[in-house]
């Protein structure tokens, strides 16, 4: 049993009633468990926040920039159990978790530095009428809960963590169930680095301890990174109090390969966007939209490299890919393989679970695959990949856009202005141009239409913790 929550400076033993047991997904069993958080303690948690806030809102920005640039080096001290309790707990392949651990580092990093500008932000605004003089002061939101999933937990706490403690804002996270150990590292940093107690709290739990921070009337402020059906219920809660709400929902995300392409070169991006993390991301390519003339040479091609793909257990085997995350995953994706069977969809790869313990599927792919398809509309969230074949760049712009979700693409074109064009017309958050994945913390991150509301990293990260006051005053 785990003592796993960090309320008010101090770790506490849980007093829910969930009991919590974190996998191996690859052995398919527990190696630890912990108690939820209670209600009662999330409570405590937004006091404690609440209580830290007059004080830490009034550290400078160079201190704030100062503890994050601790946090960062802190997890670097911690490079080798961090990446080892990812791989364990999440089944991601060692270079992912080395990749994760990076980006957190690199975004603790980069907002330290956003935070050392902040007093250059507050500055005076030019008046057109006379005899008034106005200035901006850029001020925290506050109180902050942060609810964040399984998938990616040191990188999506830390895109919430560190704008929000730069910005000035103390936070409550609730990290997920199935992952409540990794975020732990961030208590243990703030204890090591000597952060003001209250101003990060961890509260762990499932649905319960999360809607008690969700609606909670304690925060100014709701961060959410999820599923949409979640997402829902969190904007109702800030919607019952008029509060703002950030939300990073699912995504459903098109790969658009052109037939002037490599074909080689774009099996390679494809297979990245499918079977990175074992397609349990948010912004996972899944649906692929090919050009006719390209398609026959393509399919085969993309077939054999995920038939090729090591699938294993990470701390084992040599792997490509490890197993899903959760049982529940596992069942969800398991699913879809009879939802494509009844649907007589035309599997090319993969489309079964693997006979061997632990949760592992293949790598999969179905073609042609008719837009009505609930394997072409729902996300699924697992290496399953979709294929249609199109015509015309005015085909393609339809069918990428013909979606709920608009979080992401990948246009594949050695036509650059083409690329750039089709990148203009899709309706996502985010394209990347002939490179798949790539997430650098200067540029945004969140989606368009069912994929949420708001923007994470980058300067519209810090903003989204920030609130604009101005003060004018009559120079009469
Ligand atoms: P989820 O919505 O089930 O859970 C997310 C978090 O919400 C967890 O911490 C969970 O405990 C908590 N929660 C559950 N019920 C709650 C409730 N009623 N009130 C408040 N909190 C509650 O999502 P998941 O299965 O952990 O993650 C997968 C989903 O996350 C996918 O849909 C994926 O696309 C999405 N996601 C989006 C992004 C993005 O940046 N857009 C990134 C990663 C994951």
């Amino acid at each position: 049993m785990t003592t796993s929550h960090y309320i008010a400076g101090r770790w506490v033993e849980g007093q829910g009633s969930d009991c919590i047991s974190v996998n191996d997904p690859a052995l398919g069993q527990p190696f630890a468990e912990l108690m939820a958080a209670s209600v009662a303690q999330v409570d405590q948690a937004v006091s404690a926040a609440r209580g830290a806030l007059p004080a830490w809102k009034s550290t400078s920005a160079s201190e704030r920039a100062a503890y994050l640039r601790g946090f960062a080096e802190q997890l670097g001290q911690r490079r080798e159990a961090l990446i080892t309790l990812q791989m364990r707990n999440n089944g991601k392949p060692r270079h992912e978790a080395e990749i994760d651990l990076d980006d957190a580092i690199a975004t603790f990093g980069y907002y330290a530095e956003l935070a050392e500008q902040l007093p250059s932000k507050n500055r005076d605004v030019p008046l057109a009428a006379p005899g008034f003089s106005a200035r901006t002061r850029l001020e925290p939101v506050g109180v902050v809960g942060l609810i964040v999933p399984w998938n990616f937990p040191l990188v999506t706490s830390a895109w919430k963590l560190a704008p929000a403690l730069a910005a000035g804002c103390t936070v409550v996270l609730k990290p997920s169930e199935v992952t409540p150990l990794i975020e732990q590292a961030y208590g243990q940093i703030a204890d090591a680095l000597g952060l003001p107690a209250g101003v990060l709290n961890i509260v762990n739990g499932k649905a319960e301890t999360g809607a008690a921070l969700s609606n909670h009337n304690g925060l100014d402020k709701l961060s959410f990174t999820g599923s949409n059906s979640v997402g829902s219920q969190v904007m109702r809660s800030a919607s019952a109090q008029c509060r703002p709400v950030t939300l990073e929902l699912g995504g459903k995300s098109a790969i658009v390969v052109f037939d002037d392409c490599d074909v080689g070169q774009a099996v390679e991006w494809i297979v990245a966007g499918i079977t990175w993390n074992a397609g349990q991301m948010c912004s996972a390519t899944s649906r692929l939209l090919v050009q006719e003339g390209i398609a026959d040479a393509l399919l085969p091609r993309l077939q054999a490299a995920l038939e090729n793909l090591r699938v294993g257990n990470p701390l084992s085997e040599e792997v490509d890919m490890g197993p899903l995350t959760s049982q529940a995953q596992w069942l969800k994706v398991a699913g879809y393989f009879a939802t494509a069977r009844e649907e007589g969809l035309q599997c090319l790869a993969g489309g079964k679970a693997l006979d061997r313990d632990g949760w592992f599927v293949s790598p999969t792919l179905y073609a042609d695959v008719p837009k009505d398809s609930r394997l072409w509309t729902e996300e699924i969230f697992g290496p399953v990949l979709c294929a249609r074949r199109f015509a015309t760049e005015e085909q393609a712009i339809a069918e990428a856009n013909d979606s709920r979700f608009g979080l992401v693409a990948t246009v594949c074109s050695a036509d650059l202005e083409r690329a750039e064009r089709v990148a203009d017309a899709l309706e996502v958050g985010h394209v990347w141009i002939n490179s798949v994945q790539a997430v650098f913390v200067e540029t945004s991150w969140g989606g368009t239409k069912g994929s949420g509301i708001g923007r994470e990293l980058g300067p519209w990260g810090l903003s989204a913790y920030q609130s604009v006051k101005h003060v004018t005053r009559c120079l009469g």
